[in-house]
């Protein structure tokens, strides 16, 4: 994978308070490995191609609407390397092309393999399994989080994010929180936004970043990935006003938190924040096929 040429843009979000909000769009970076993805993926990538493997192969997991799973199969495309994807759900093995995300990797040559949501959570044994079938496999766990994932997300920190005091990113398995974190200055806080109900984040995110610079927050708004009324209006909303895609899973629940942050006097007065747009916005596709279907408001996109 090579260092990116696109310029990423930092868009002012205009506020009518003493409080300067841009957003970073890492959404821009490549148009189907989007976001954190790519960065988290880099140095993983790059060092099991440096081995020159034979038949290489890359497994990696996911759910039904995961972007990690998106990334992955568009990369192996692009890279012209064989990917195989364990999806969480045996159901879905009949009705895999009903599902935007997963057709999508498919199109993108990804293999699957189904399995159930009680060997799922059995990762350890999944992937020793997979180890052993796949001996020359690089092996990425669920949403790609691991020492290297972390040390790529020093690329989304460069000079011209210095001088912002806080830094704020969805946060799902915690590994692009704790790459800001690892890599952040001496002076700035880093804001990560749970989209998962999970208390153990916080110890996840130290030992990868082994700094005390971070502060996690809740924003799940009902569970990871549930969508909520409100969820979809912020978004609707956000693009009418601003221009900018938000996704309903990650991007759009933290701004909708940092907003409801700034309105209620978080930040003092003059503060600079930086929001990372992650990306995510495959998963719009998935997420409004499921909205029609309990005919509710849709995410407006285009
Ligand atoms: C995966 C993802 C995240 C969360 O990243 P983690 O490193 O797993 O915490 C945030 N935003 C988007 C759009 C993502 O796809």
């Amino acid at each position: 994978m090579k260092i990116p040429t696109v310029q990423i843009p930092i868009t002012e979000i205009p506020l009518e308070k003493n409080i300067q909000l841009f957003l970073k769009r890492e959404d821009l970076i490549h148009p189907h490995i989007s976001g954190n993805k790519y960065w988290k993926l880099f140095y993983n990538i790059n060092n099991y191609l440096a081995k020159s493997p034979e038949n290489p192969l890359l497994i990696t997991f996911g759910g039904a609407f995961s972007n990690h799973i998106a990334a992955v199969a568009a990369l192996g495309k692009e890279e012209n390397i064989p990917t195989l994807g364990i999806i969480r759900g045996e159901e879905l093995q009949e009705k895999w092309c009903e599902n935007p995300t997963l057709k999508l990797a498919h199109d993108n040559g990804m293999q699957f393999r189904f399995v159930t949501r009680e060997d799922y959570r059995k990762k350890v044994i999944l992937t020793r399994n997979f180890f052993e079938e796949f001996p020359n496999a690089l092996i990425i766990p669920e949403g790609g989080t691991n020492e290297n994932a972390v040390n790529g997300i020093q690329h989304m920190l460069p000079e011209e994010t210095k001088s912002f005091d806080y830094l704020c990113t969805a946060v799902g398995t915690g590994g692009t929180v704790a790459g800001i974190s690892k890599f952040a200055a001496e002076n700035q806080q880093v804001l990560g936004f749970k989209t998962v109900d999970d208390s153990s984040l916080n110890d996840t995110v130290f030992e990868l970043s082994e700094r005390r610079n971070f502060k996690l927050l809740e924003a799940h708004d009902g569970g990871y990935g549930k969508i909520s009324e409100e969820n979809i209006r912020f978004i609707n909303n956000f693009k009418a006003k601003f221009d900018i895609q938000l996704d309903p899973v990650y991007t759009g629940k933290m701004m909708r938190q940092l907003f409801t942050m700034i309105e209620s006097d978080y930040f003092p007065p003059g503060s600079k924040i930086l929001a990372f747009h992650t990306g995510g916005l495959q998963g719009i596709f998935g997420a409004n096929e499921l909205l029609k279907k309990q005919k509710r408001e849709l995410i407006k996109i285009g």
